[in-house]
């Protein structure tokens, strides 16, 4: 099975990705995580990336589709995919499409996480992640035990460049505008399935699960 998850920022689409991908047996994959990991490596990649990822904006198409084209032809991938933050733009997916059908394979589903904009600002500007594990808090929902200390592994909590109240703002304008273009393009498609993202996140688990359940069932 191979499914996008589809959101705006903060919709939750990380943290659902996670634990959908392990429920499933699925392999998660996360560009946004990949450019952070180059970046933090300090790679040429992550070099070219940070400059975008800073000022809230897409890295170009062709180091993403080169970058996540490369992902997905490894073994480990042939188990299934849940996609996180690619594609995000019309000629990533099909670029997607492409290497996908060449493979004999397709997108099974996308899967369209909804959330009223005005929640997504107060979730977004109060995340925090650990520098060391990944592990992500929020001071409004789950506060860690110790300010700026991670619970899992004692690692330091950093607020991401671009989770910052000015970054927000233009990552959100920038957002809305190619998740409507792809959740048309799929739409098209007839893959598309909108899922409310309000609630506790245990709750949008079941609704995603249910609606994965259903594309089992008549795909
Ligand atoms: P995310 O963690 O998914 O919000 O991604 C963080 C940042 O990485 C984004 O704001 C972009 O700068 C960059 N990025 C991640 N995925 C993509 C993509 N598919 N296309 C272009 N830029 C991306």
């Amino acid at each position: 099975m191979r499914l996008i998850l589809l959101g705006l920022p903060g919709a939750g689409k990380g943290t659902q990705a996670k634990v959908l991908a392990a429920k499933q047996g699925l392999l998660h994959i996360s560009t946004g995580d990949m450019f952070r990991e180059a970046a933090a490596e300090g790679t040429a990649l992550g070099k070219q990336a940070q400059e975008f990822m800073s000022a809230g904006k897409l890295v170009p198409d062709e180091v993403t589709i080169g970058m996540l084209l490369e992902r997905i032809a490894k073994p480990d991938a042939r188990v299934g995919l849940m996609l996180d933050g690619f594609p995000r733009t019309i000629p990533q997916a099909e670029a997607l499409d492409r290497a996908l059908a060449e493979q004999g394979s397709k997108i099974d589903a996308v899967l369209y996480i909804k959330v009223p904009e005005a929640d997504l600002v107060g979730r977004l500007t109060g995340r925090w992640s650990c520098s060391q594990c990944g592990a992500i808090y929020h001071m409004l929902t789950k506060p860690p035990k110790a300010a700026g200390v991670c619970d899992e592994c004692g690692g330091a909590l950093s607020q991401r460049a671009d989770d910052q109240p000015a970054t927000v703002k233009a990552r959100l304008d920038t957002n809305r505008a190619w998740t409507e273009q792809l959740a048309e393009f799929y739409g098209k498609q007839g893959k598309l399935h909108d899922i409310d993202g309000t609630g506790e996140p245990e709750e949008i688990t079941e609704r995603l699960l249910q609606a994965i359940a259903r594309v089992t069932a008549t795909g």
